[in-house]
C-alpha cells in the first residue's frame, strides 16, 4: 500500500511495519482486557503459527501509527494496557519508540515474543510491564518447531534475559502431538522452571488462523503430562483459548 507520509511523523513512524489492531483482546494479557498492536515480520516459520500472514516484512496494511494512537486515545479508561504482538515484534527496529510513544501516553506495554532477538528484547525489557514468553520446545526440539537452525540458542539466552529482568511474565508452550512430544513438552518446562519462571501455560493447539493441512487435528495433552508440569509452578495454567490471534 503506498501512503503519503504525515509531515508531523517522525521517521520511525513511517516505517514501523503495522499488520494489525485489535481493540479488545480478551486473552493477550491474563485478567486485563487490552488493545493489541500487531507487528509484521518474523524470522522462524512455526508449523502451528496462527499468524502465517504477518510472518512477511512486506508492505504495511492499511493503518498508521497516528491512527493507532487515535485508536488508542478512544479506547482510555476501557483496556488496562496495551500489547504488542505478531510476527515476532522484536524484528521491528521501531519497537521501541512504539513503546515509548504509548507509555507516555500513559498506557501499560505487554509483549509477546518468542525470543528470536535477544539483544532487542534485553533493549526492550526495562520498558515493559509484562511478556508473554513463547517458548516453542526443548533446546534440542526447537529448530523441528520453528524452522530455523540456532533458534534454539537465541530463545534461551531470551528466556533468561525474562526471568533475569523481573518483569512480570507468563512463559507458554503450545502443545501439539505432531510438533512436541510428552518429553520434550516436559523438558521445555523443567528448563522453565529451572530458570524461575513463576507462572507457565500449556495452550493446546487450536487449528484458527494456521495453514491449512500444516498439521493433523489437535489432541489433548497427556494428562500424566499436565499433572507433572502443574507440580513444577506456582502458577500453572492448561489454556484451550488462543491468545494473540490477529484479528
Ligand atoms: S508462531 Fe510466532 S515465532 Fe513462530 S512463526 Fe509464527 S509469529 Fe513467528
Amino acid at each position: 500500500m503506498f501512503r503519503i507520509q504525515d509531515p508531523h511523523e517522525a521517521p520511525w513512524q513511517a516505517r514501523i511495519l503495522l499488520g494489525g489492531f485489535d481493540a479488545c483482546a480478551q486473552h493477550d494479557w491474563p485478567g486485563r482486557r487490552v488493545a493489541t498492536i500487531y507487528l509484521l515480520g518474523c524470522p522462524w516459520r512455526c508449523v502451528y503459527c496462527h499468524n502465517p500472514g504477518l510472518q512477511r516484512r512486506g508492505a504495511p496494511r492499511a493503518l498508521c501509527w497516528s491512527d493507532v494512537m487515535a485508536r488508542l486515545e478512544a479506547l482510555r479508561g476501557e483496556i488496562g494496557g496495551v500489547v504488542f504482538s505478531g510476527g515476532e515484534p522484536t524484528a521491528d527496529r521501531c519497537l521501541p519508540d512504539a513503546i515509548e510513544a504509548v507509555r507516555a501516553a500513559g498506557f501499560a506495554v505487554g509483549l509477546h515474543s518468542g525470543g528470536a532477538y535477544p539483544e532487542r528484547l534485553a533493549a526492550v525489557l526495562p520498558r515493559l510491564d509484562w511478556i508473554g514468553f513463547d517458548l516453542k520446545a526443548d533446546y534440542a526440539g526447537y529448530e523441528a518447531v520453528t524452522g530455523t537452525p540456532g533458534s534454539g540458542a537465541r530463545a534461551s539466552r531470551s528466556a533468561r534475559l525474562v526471568v533475569s529482568s523481573g518483569v512480570a511474565h507468563e512463559f507458554r508452550l503450545t502443545w501439539h502431538h505432531e510438533a512436541l512430544s510428552a518429553d520434550a513438552a516436559l523438558l521445555a518446562a523443567h528448563f522453565a522452571h529451572e530458570l524461575g519462571a513463576r507462572r507457565f501455560v500449556l495452550q493446546v493447539f487450536r487449528a484458527e488462523g494456521v495453514a491449512p493441512g500444516a498439521l493433523a487435528m489437535a489432541s489433548a495433552p497427556p494428562a500424566a503430562l499436565v499433572a507433572q508440569m502443574a507440580t513444577l509452578f506456582d502458577d500453572f495454567e492448561l489454556r484451550t483459548d488462543i491468545c494473540g490471534l490477529a484479528p
